[in-house]
This record gives C-alpha cells, sequence and structure tokens, in this order.
C-alpha cells in the first residue's frame, strides 16, 4: 500500500503521512534521548502518566503531540484522587480559624464514607465501557488516519 499517494481533502496535497508513523517517528526521537521513561511505563497508570507529561514537555515532536492516538480512560490517577481529594479538604478545613459544627463534621464523614466508594465504583465504570466500547472504534480511525503534513489536516479515507 503507497502510503504518501492520498491527496489531503482540504487542501489538496499529496504530502500526506499516515498518523500513526508520524506518531511512532515523533516518539523514537524520545526514546533515544531518555532511557529512564521506559522504567516509568512499566509500573501502570501513575508511572506511565507521569512519563508522558514529560517526554512532550522535552523531546516529542509537535507532529507526534498532533498524531497522538486516542488515549484510554485511566484508572489509578482519577481513583487516588476521589480518594484524596475529601482528605485535603477535610485538612483545609481544620486549618482554617473557623469552627465546625460537631454535627456539621459527622453530616461530611458519614456522606463521604458513602460517596468516595460510589464514586470509585462509578468511575471504574465509566472507565470500563469507554474503553471497551467507544475507545476501540477510536482506535481503529486512528489507526487508518492520515495527516497533512501541509495544512495539519487529519482524515481517514475510508470512514467505515
Ligand atoms: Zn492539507
Amino acid at each position: 500500500m503507497a502510503t504518501n499517494s492520498f491527496h489531503c481533502p482540504n487542501c489538496g496535497s499529496a504530502d500526506t503521512q499516515k498518523s500513526s508513523l508520524a506518531y511512532e517517528n515523533g516518539l523514537s526521537d524520545i526514546n533515544t534521548r531518555s532511557t529512564t521513561l521506559g522504567l516509568f511505563s512499566g509500573r501502570g497508570g501513575l508511572g506511565l502518566g507521569a512519563g508522558r507529561t514529560k517526554t512532550k514537555g522535552s523531546a516529542q515532536t509537535k507532529l507526534s503531540q498532533k498524531t497522538a492516538p486516542p488515549a484510554k480512560k485511566r484508572y489509578v490517577k482519577p481513583l487516588i484522587f476521589i480518594i484524596l481529594a475529601p482528605t485535603l479538604l477535610n485538612l483545609i478545613l481544620h486549618l482554617l480559624p473557623i469552627n465546625i459544627p460537631n454535627n456539621i463534621g459527622n453530616g461530611l464523614m458519614t456522606f463521604e464514607n458513602w460517596a468516595i466508594p460510589l464514586a470509585c465504583v462509578a468511575w471504574i465504570y465509566v472507565a470500563r465501557s469507554y474503553n471497551t466500547k467507544q475507545w476501540p472504534s477510536l482506535k481503529s480511525i486512528w489507526d487508518k488516519a492520515f495527516i497533512c503534513l501541509r495544512c495539519d489536516n487529519q482524515f481517514v479515507m475510508d470512514p467505515h
């Protein structure tokens, strides 16, 4: 299959490249520059997230950022946030020079006791259904997508 024979529907340029190739080409630059990122990605969502943020800031090419594949919903980071956010809120409330009446404080704790597990379960459900239902079709579109190197338009030749 000749990957360069597709014309951009936006500007008509034949200077197009497969998005997945453009993305990987931009990434291979990073891997040669910093090998420590590989260690991060082995440890799951949190480490992977930290690794990716770093790469974007430093070495990933602009073209590679534009052609990044659709991201799956993460589990670890949002769950940590859900669990820690009320604790942080409590800390802040305790640091403030105000007295929270006991009944309100207890009410908050009771609320958190069922709201936190519920929010965790809800997030896992949302993330799971996105990752299993919506993400595969986005990924398959990305697999077929091209980017125009002249106007940055991304397009799919076969929408089916
Ligand atoms: Zn174009």
